[in-house]
């Protein structure tokens, strides 16, 4: 090595950093690191906002936003919020046995990963060739708060049953339901005991019509009744049977 000359693996680190704070992600502006497809959605977003690219999510963040964060989901930053939906997003994938990713790429022949967007959407948006996740209004649920943790996870869950293979099919009966009890495993499993605990409250007291709570009671009832370890473990079980025979007819369908 020359004297005076820094080792190749310093040079390459403080290349990267000077790489990473001088190219600040901005909504409006082309984002390395986002497809075209992805550079669309993002491109929607209402005000400037930071583009968090994680390898399954791309979270836009208004720059205005300063949520008061619920304590139990260790968030405190945007980039900690996306690793909070990249790790949703892995666990179900892992449980459902399906990547809509991959689902969504095979088809388009591009990879857009599922972003979620602040743009006068509402929620689970699945009108173009990759649907996408629109924040509301930042207020209901106020942003941070832990019925914002939740609710994330139920939108994140209808990108998993919208196309899957086996559950499709029971989308539009169940499908509220398996988002509601996903959600549920979500927060139970993301580190937040307490609001799984109120939330599974939330479900037991929920009216049985309710095609929201009441059938994500039912399903998680039935995992506990049969000793099932966890989503993986219900949905396996699941996989080919008929819900209604099994887990009991849907109260919120009138015959
Ligand atoms: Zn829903």
């Amino acid at each position: 090595m020359k004297p005076g000359r820094p080792p190749f693996t310093a040079r390459v680190v403080a290349w990267i950093g000077f790489a990473m704070l001088s190219c600040p992600a901005s909504a409006s502006a082309a984002n390395d690191g986002l497809g075209p497809g992805e550079q669309a959605v993002a491109a929607t977003a209402r005000e400037p906002g930071a583009v968090i690219i994680r390898e399954h999510i791309v979270l836009v963040w208004p720059n205005d936003l300063k949520p008061q964060w619920y304590a139990e989901s260790q968030v405190h930053n945007p980039g900690e919020m996306a690793d909070w939906l990249e790790t949703a997003f892995r666990f179900s994938a892992r449980w459902m046995r399906f990547d809509p990713n991959e689902h969504y790429a095979r088809r388009n022949g591009e990879n857009i990963r599922l972003i979620f967007v602040h743009n006068g959407s509402s929620d689970f948006d699945f009108g173009g060739k990759r649907p996408s996740i629109g924040l509301r209004d930042l207020k209901n649920p106020v942003a941070g708060s832990e019925d914002w943790f939740g609710w994330l996870a139920h939108e994140l869950s209808h990108d998993f049953w919208h196309e899957h293979p086996a559950f499709e099919r029971v989308k539009q009966v169940w499908g509220e339901g398996m988002c509601d009890y996903e959600r549920y495993c979500l927060l139970l499993n993301m580190g937040m005991p307490e609001a799984a605990r109120r939330w599974s409250q939330s479900l037991q007291e929920g009216n049985p019509d309710d095609r929201y709570r009441g059938g994500a009671w039912m399903l998680l009832r039935f995992q506990r009744a049969h000793s099932l370890d966890g989503p993986a473990a219900l949905w396996n079980y699941l996989w080919d049977k008929d819900f209604a025979a099994t887990l009991g007819k849907p109260q919120w369908i009138k015959y």
